[in-house]
């Protein structure tokens, strides 16, 4: 269940969420707001109340954001293995067009502020790498799956290709695969990385010392390295999706 509350000059989503026994203010990876996470029992009046205390935080949520959004260039070419994605500025409306299958350009209005650009290019953005993208990265996986063991293959029962903002991708006991649009903008042996990763799962669910063995085997070198390679990976594009 949910709902948004005015707070002064923000909106905030409230989340009622079964599992949550806190609540939590954060920035929320689809849209870019302030959301706070709050028990299900709990009354939206007494949401309300909450956050009008925490005015100061969502403030400095805001902020935080804003200022990763003002780091971005928009003058340089962001390439990842995968795509390439380029600001251009011009004196019509944000928009975005695609001049190559693999290319991306970013028309933006010098006039507004990157963040008022940038929240008129998302969806559209994402549309577009999702076009992109979701075809390849699926072909990719399979590739990779291919070079594995047979046993190891059959388990996989689905894979999909998601707008998940909070992590690289899961799977489940059943073997369902979800990996993040934003592989996209990762290099290309991270995201074979992150690939392995997930199928490795399908014979070790948890993060024990048997499930980083395999994983190294799998990745035929040390998986922990590679982890943290990625855990250090940034690109500024990741503010955008
Ligand atoms: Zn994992």
């Amino acid at each position: 269940m949910q709902k948004i509350l005015q707070i002064k000059e923000f909106e905030v989503l409230v989340i009622k969420a079964k599992n949550s026994k806190t609540t939590k203010l954060s920035i929320c990876p689809e849209s870019h707001k302030v959301q706070l996470r709050s028990p299900w029992r709990m009354p939206y009046s007494l949401a309300q109340k909450i956050l009008e205390k925490n005015y100061n935080k969502i403030l400095t949520l805001q902020r935080n954001l804003e200022q990763k959004i003002d780091n971005i260039n928009f003058y340089q070419e962001y390439s990842s293995d995968m795509l390439s994605i380029a600001f251009q500025s011009i004196d019509s409306p944000t928009h975005i067009t695609q001049p190559a299958p693999n290319k991306i350009d970013l028309y933006y209005n010098p006039v507004l502020s990157k963040m008022q650009n940038i929240q008129q290019i998302r969806p559209q953005l994402l549309t577009k790498i999702k076009q992109v993208c979701m075809h390849k990265i699926k072909e990719e996986f399979l590739f990779v799956l291919s070079q594995i063991q047979p046993f190891e293959k059959n388990k996989v029962n689905n894979i999909r290709i998601k707008n998940i903002k909070t992590r690289w991708g899961s799977c489940s006991s059943k073997g369902n695969i979800n990996l993040s649009i934003k592989l996209a903008l990762l290099p290309n042996h991270l995201r074979k990385y992150v690939m392995l990763h997930e199928i490795a799962h399908l014979q070790q669910p948890n993060h024990g010392p048997l499930f980083w063995q395999h994983l190294s085997n799998l990745c035929q070198e040390n998986a922990k390295i590679l982890d943290r390679q990625l855990k250090n990976y940034h690109t500024d594009l990741f503010f955008l999706l």
